[in-house]
């Protein structure tokens, strides 16, 4: 493939844990284009919720806050408010809170205008989420929904970042409804996203299937 016929942006949503962060990385590798990981941007927004005390659940507060956080992401590094988040983005204070701090109408225009502009700025890319092909870019060259059972989710959660099976297994799925059920651009799939269910399959197995629909 050549840079000319590259598809400009590549859009993957999906449930927490199926996969999507190592697929859009591999993807965005094969490619040679940059990758944007929206949870990331999430976590970090929840991060600093927690840290200047705002109540994740006073809809006003949190939303007051949202356009004054000062985040990036660079290289893998998470920088809220001037502060080094990347390892405590994962943890599971901020886990715990993150979908609710993901309903806020104001935090999710926030963080959509700053997409929008990573994307602008480079030209496309891969972008990673729960609305990026329905909402953020509706117009995205591919859509695709990866998914696989919560057990598995859960048990690849587990062999990354260590815990218990049924506890993860349990959050995701709260996680999942939550995002799901949300009044503000709910986790759902695009009526033309390509669904890959990754149950069974490896992460090179998905890759290369995921090549096959861009040649
Ligand atoms: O992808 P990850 O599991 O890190 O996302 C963390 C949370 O961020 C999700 O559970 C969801 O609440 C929120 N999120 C979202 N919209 C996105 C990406 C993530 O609401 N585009």
């Amino acid at each position: 493939m050549t840079a000319a016929d590259k598809p400009v942006v590549i859009a993957i949503d999906g449930p927490a844990g199926a996969g999507k962060s190592t697929v859009g990385r591999a993807l965005a590798d094969r490619l040679d284009v940059g990758y944007l990981d929206t949870g990331a941007m999430y976590r970090a927004m929840t991060f600093a919720a927690l840290r200047r005390g705002v109540v994740e659940g006073d809809l006003d507060e949190v939303a007051a806050m949202a356009p004054q956080v000062e985040l990036s992401i660079e290289d893998g590094t998470v920088t809220v408010d001037g502060v080094d988040a990347t390892a405590a983005i994962r943890g599971r204070e901020v886990t715990e809170a993150v979908s609710q701090i993901s309903a806020n109408p104001v935090v999710r225009q926030v963080l959509v205008d700053r997409q929008r502009a990573w994307v602008d700025e480079r030209g496309g890319g891969v972008v990673e989420g729960r609305d990026i092909g329905t909402v953020v870019f509706p117009d995205a060259d591919l859509k695709l929904y990866i998914t696989a059972s919560p057990r598995v989710r859960a048990e690849r959660r587990v062999r990354e970042l260590g815990g218990d099976v049924a506890e993860v297994e349990a959050s995701i799925i709260t996680r999942d409804r939550i995002d799901s059920s949300r009044a503000h651009s709910p986790l759902a799939e695009a009526a033309d996203a390509v669904i890959v269910d990754t149950t069974g399959m490896s992460i090179d197995e998905v890759v290369a299937r995921i090549m096959e629909l861009l040649t």
